[in-house]
């Protein structure tokens, strides 16, 4: 009996340390070199920045997939067929079919700009006055996504604005289903600090003046409304830096008098995306407000005191005077690839996914962006995992997917669509995602800065990326941050926003962000190797404990 029990103990720590060395191997995989050799060539010009639709990107997306084969990692992608010859197919055969790297999918493009008009109608039992308004003087239009057609009448909400502490609520009792609904921005006093309201208001933590802007359109919108028409009488909100001089164009990387294509001139959806969730916002002149109020001329006037009482309020019913709203957007249809790959796990019922964005905002006026940091490194940070766990010979624990997403710049829309589209047997459980992990951010003062934030509920993963920094001595600054459902510019939050834990790997913010200059020479190699390291490490120390929540 003690024979047995002696064998079995030998037999697992045997189990063990072979374990160990295999993880080694995978650590080992990661180094210098095996991160320059990828980076090398994705960063390179020839990828011609990597804009989602473009030549370069399928160029970097095919790259990216061919070392997934090498690496022995398995597809994800959409089914493919294989060509056939003419012979083949007249004697009957049918074309082979096999799984593929690729993801694919369309996306709509256009210039942000949109051809707009916008009417104002009079209408009486006897006649219709038709007012066409001018575009920049009248109003300015955002929020749309796609061509539109509106015609409706307008209910006044007054500042539109729901507090309980103020006790109002302009929304309720007042049907807004197929209506266009017109508020003032801000709240009475909102310039005036002495002011009963904005002390009120101020005090409320969980709503920034913002946010209490944002609720405004966002109730419009659940209330059934088509649109949304506001004047801003105040102060606040305008934008404190002046324009430059309409003559002179300037976007840091280029000066001079003649207006230059921008990456930023340029939008990309998924067709249809969220179209119910969308709704038009018309900022309009004073003389507009003024001419919609007409006959409460004295209603506006008194709104703007300080002191007036906004509970008060009720809605105005406007049926005579409606507004008719047309946007044409220009759009083509480009096609898309995000590049999927796992390794099957000893339990494939929970899957982690490793992301990171390949594409980058392309090539403008002569220049080509690079974006070695935003996000060949992360990008590289997702392949070098992908070797390390094939170099170790074993099956991890659970299923890893391996992912590079596209459309990231416009929109996170590669890793959106992957997210609607999860098929069912794919229990995905964490979202680890890398975007932008190789330089020293502007507020970096040891050079070693990484934000980690990560889903709140999960502390456990702290602990373990705090050991595995100690431990290895990485030297990591890492600043862990949690949050209920991290929010922001990376494709976490695709995961984040289908309430799947996530982690986010992140260096911060540096002056060649979105320039030119983002390029290998400035890349930290040496940290962005301890990142890779330090994630593997977590990684492993995830699949062995399991990720039960704390
Ligand atoms: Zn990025």
């Amino acid at each position: 009996m003690r024979y047995i029990t002696s064998l079995i103990l030998l037999l697992t720590s045997f189990c063990a340390a072979s374990a160990q060395k295999t993880k080694d191997a995978g650590l080992q995989s990661i180094t210098l070199e095996s991160v320059e050799a990828p980076l090398e060539f994705l960063a390179s010009d020839w990828t011609e920045g990597r804009e989602v639709g473009t030549k370069g990107a399928y160029m970097a997306a095919d790259y990216i997939a061919s070392l997934f084969k090498l690496y022995g990692i398995r597809p994800l992608g959409d089914m493919a067929v294989k060509k056939m010859s003419r012979e083949s197919r007249m004697a009957g055969g049918k074309p082979e079919s096999y799984r593929s790297y690729f993801q694919n999918f369309d996306l709509l493009t256009g210039p942000r700009k949109s051809e707009i008009s916008l009417s104002l109608i009079n209408r009486t039992a006897y006649s219709a006055k038709e007012l066409t308004l001018i575009k920049g003087a009248d109003f300015e239009l955002r929020g749309i996504s796609s061509s539109m057609e509106i015609e409706a009448p307008v209910v006044f909400l007054g500042y539109g604005l729901q507090s309980e502490a103020l006790k109002c609520d302009p929304f309720e009792k007042v049907n807004l289903e197929g209506k266009i609904v017109f508020l003032l921005s801000g709240f009475a006093g909102i310039d005036d600090q002495e002011s009963e309201n904005y002390r009120i208001l101020k005090s409320d933590s969980t709503r920034s003046f913002r946010q209490i802007e944002r609720d405004k359109v966002e109730n419009a919108r659940k209330a059934g409304a088509l649109a949304l028409v506001r004047y801003n009488p105040h102060r606040a909100f305008i934008a404190a830096n002046p324009s430059n001089l309409p003559m002179h164009h300037d976007n840091e990387y280029y000066e001079g008098d003649e207006k230059k294509d921008d990456f930023y001139l340029k939008e990309i959806f998924l067709p249809n995306w969220n179209k119910k969730e969308e709704l038009p916002v018309v900022e309009i002149s004073r003389s507009m407000a003024e001419s919609i109020l007409n006959k409460s001329d004295d209603l506006l006037s008194s709104m703007l005191d300080p002191g007036y009482q906004m509970s008060s309020f009720k809605s105005v019913n406007l049926p005579e005077t409606i507004f008719h709203l047309t946007a044409k957007k220009e759009q083509e249809v480009i096609r898309a690839r995000n590049v999927l790959g796992y390794i099957e796990g000893e339990n494939h019922d929970e899957v982690i996914v490793i992301g990171g964005h390949y594409d980058h905002v392309g090539k403008y006026n002569g220049f080509t962006f690079n974006g070695a940091d935003d996000n060949v490194s992360g990008t590289v940070g997702m392949l070098s995992l992908a070797r390390a766990f094939m170099q170790t010979g074993m099956k991890p624990a659970k299923t890893i997917v391996f992912a590079a997403w596209t459309g990231e710049e416009q929109g996170l829309w590669g890793s959106k669509y992957f997210v609607k589209n999860i098929p069912d047997d794919l229990n995905i459980i964490l979202n680890i995602n890398m975007d932008m992990i190789s330089r020293t951010s502007l507020k970096d003062s040891t050079g070693n800065y990484l934000s980690l934030r990560y889903t709140k509920g999960y502390e456990e993963y702290e602990q373990i990326f705090r050991t595995i920094n100690d431990v290895n001595k990485f030297n990591l600054d890492i600043d862990y941050r949690s949050e209920e459902q991290p929010r922001g510019g990376s494709d976490f939050t695709s995961f984040a926003m289908e309430g799947i834990p996530v982690i986010s790997l992140f260096t911060g913010l540096h002056k060649d962000y979105h320039m030119p200059n983002d390029e290998i020479e400035f890349m930290n190699l040496e940290k962005m190797v301890a990142i890779i390291k330090l994630t593997y490490n977590g990684l492993n120390e995830i699949l062995e404990k399991g990720l039960d929540k704390y």
